[in-house]
């Protein structure tokens, strides 16, 4: 039997009304995970991925739409949510620096959401946490200025798990780190999914990345998902002139890898202002296949082959 969703989001809008105008982070979006999926949600800066994070963990509530976890539509609630959903859903901000408190050493990190959740043994609960994010237990006294960025991440990650969430949304989570932690966070982030049964909403730039991890990939640009697939079919049949454009700037290591991958594609230009968003399709600034109407008609989402989705006036929406 196939798992049912932990996370529906269904036309979610985030904007932000500034003095340079509405600028439209996330603009009418849809996104499902099921239960002990990764979905990878890839894209540049300023494409709305961080924004879409902060909407779903409750930092910010949305413009309109739908997050429904699990058959309950939180949407709504932002900063108000229950403890229970709080502790459901927990987030590992990209940068440990700056997420953990430095005049907090890593006890007194690690108890707080322990006392928020009313978990008792909050002592034991401490050295199983640590023991799981592989810390030794001395680091209790140190304050996180006196530990590295990779150590401090696992800090974070334990401080994540401590109320023992069903989601976790990681926002870059690796991005801050040297090159050669990296790869550690990332198996423990998968061991770990795997021994508790996890679903994780992994925002990342790094395409890459996703290929040996996520279940689902989305892309997302200025605001709008434009392509999303199953990760074999994504990677093996990307249909979007983005993500083949991302795609074909991304290193690889085999023969078979350079086989599926797009011929390069020339980047044309920056991704533009969330404020200024072009008409009609809104990466036909930058698109080498564009056509008379890609200017004129934004185009929709359509499921090209099941659970294939492309936004490209190119492509067709298959019968179902
Ligand atoms: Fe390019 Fe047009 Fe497709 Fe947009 S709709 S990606 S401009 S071909």
């Amino acid at each position: 039997m196939e798992n049912s969703n932990i996370l529906t989001i269904k036309n979610l809008k985030k904007y932000f009304f500034t003095q340079k105008g509405i600028v439209k982070a996330v603009n009418d979006i849809d996104i499902s995970i099921k239960e002990g999926e990764i979905l990878g949600l890839v894209g540049e800066s300023g494409s709305g991925k961080t924004t879409v994070a902060y909407t779903v963990v409750g930092l910010y509530s949305p413009t309109s739409g739908e997050i429904i976890f699990r058959n309950q539509n939180i949407g709504n609630e932002g900063k108000n949510r229950s403890i229970k959903l709080k502790q459901e859903i927990q987030i590992v901000f990209q940068d440990p620096g700056t997420s953990l408190n430095p005049a907090r050493n890593i006890y007194q990190i690690l108890e707080v959401p322990l006392k928020v959740h009313g978990i008792k043994n909050r002592d034991k609960k401490i050295k199983e946490l640590l023991q799981t994010v592989e810390i030794p237990e001395d680091y209790i006294h140190k304050y996180p200025q006196m530990i590295g960025g990779g150590e401090r991440q696992m800090i974070s990650i334990a401080r994540a798990l401590a109320s023992n969430p069903s989601l976790l949304i990681l926002d870059e989570p690796t991005s801050a780190l040297d090159v050669s932690i990296q790869a550690k966070i990332i198996n423990m982030l998968l061991q770990l999914q795997k021994n508790f049964n996890l679903s994780y909403l992994f925002i990342t730039h790094d395409l890459s990345l996703m290929r040996n991890i996520a279940s689902t990939v989305s892309i997302m640009y200025l605001g709008k998902i434009c392509e999303s697939a199953k990760c074999k079919e994504f990677f093996e049949k990307p249909l979007h002139p983005y993500t083949q454009m991302l795609l074909s700037s991304i290193p690889v290591l085999t023969d078979a890898e350079e086989d599926i991958k797009p011929k390069k594609v020339k980047s044309i230009g920056e991704i533009p202002s969330p404020v200024n968003i072009p008409s009609g399709c809104s990466f036909h600034s930058r698109c080498s296949k564009k056509m008379d109407i890609c200017s004129k008609e934004d185009p929709i989402m359509a499921e090209i082959s099941a659970g294939h989705f492309v936004r490209c006036h190119l492509f067709k929406q298959i019968e179902l």
